[in-house]
């Protein structure tokens, strides 16, 4: 089922771009600074703090005050700069330069809980640190995901985004960890968007237990008698 999912979302969508490749330290904080705001802003934050404070253990030992003065371009950098800095402060409790290659080394499971165990740092951010940069599989569950594959019945629809990683991570082949993850985002930003999915234009309606009752509901008399939220941002 998921391939035939995956291979009908390729065919519509194409192969993913390959998405940017980040030294692990980098994509940890660059998925912190993502956390609440767009991709522009965390990519000037990013630049901003990179060009006053060039290493890591800079911005580890910067004055808070100066790194949300960097920050500020991403939005909320009063609570982002001392949740970086605690990050970096863990990352190099052995008195060294800030270090995450040791995650490359561990089991996967091994790596998310030492990874969630960072603060601040959930299974999203952490999953993200090992699936884009390491080539680690396991799939990070951002709002789309989970929206698409609550839809399509992959998981539960009541299950949390937390345990969605390791339910998710076990469905999809290895192989096809990074492909499923771009595509289920692409697909949730273009078809089955959060509000009114367009399962009338969707390939995987056949596939879905979602779709033709939505298709169906609306057709009857609109949106109203919908429960058109379920699945959406959480
Ligand atoms: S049929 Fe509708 S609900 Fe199901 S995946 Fe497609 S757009 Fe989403």
């Amino acid at each position: 089922m998921i391939d035939r999912i995956l291979d009908r979302l390729r065919d519509r969508y194409g192969p993913p771009s390959v998405h940017r490749r980040l030294a692990p330290l980098d994509e940890l904080v660059l998925t912190i600074l993502s956390q609440n705001t767009s991709d522009t802003n965390c990519e000037r934050a990013y630049a901003s703090m990179r060009a006053r404070f060039p290493e890591w253990s800079d911005v580890r030992d910067a004055d808070t005050a100066d790194l949300e003065e960097a920050l500020r371009p991403g939005g909320l950098a009063r609570q982002k700069a001392p949740r970086i800095q605690a990050v970096l402060r863990e990352l190099s409790a052995d008195g060294g330069r800030p270090r995450l290659g040791w995650a490359a080394e561990l089991a996967p499971a091994d790596a998310m809980a030492r990874l969630e165990s960072l603060p601040g740092v959930g299974p999203k951010t952490a999953s993200c640190v090992l699936l884009f940069s390491l080539d680690v599989p396991v799939m990070p569950v951002d709002t789309h995901v989970g929206r698409v594959a609550r839809r399509l019945g992959l998981i539960p629809e009541r299950m949390a985004d937390g345990p969605a990683h390791a339910a998710l991570t076990a469905l999809v082949p290895d192989a096809r960890m990074l492909e499923a993850h771009l595509l289920l985002i692409t697909h949730g930003r273009r078809i089955c968007v959060a509000r009114r999915p367009r399962c009338g234009e969707c390939p995987l309606l056949d596939l879905c237990p979602y779709g033709p009752s939505a298709l169906g509901v609306a057709a009857a008399g609109g949106p109203s008698h919908l429960r058109l939220a379920r699945g959406q941002e959480g």
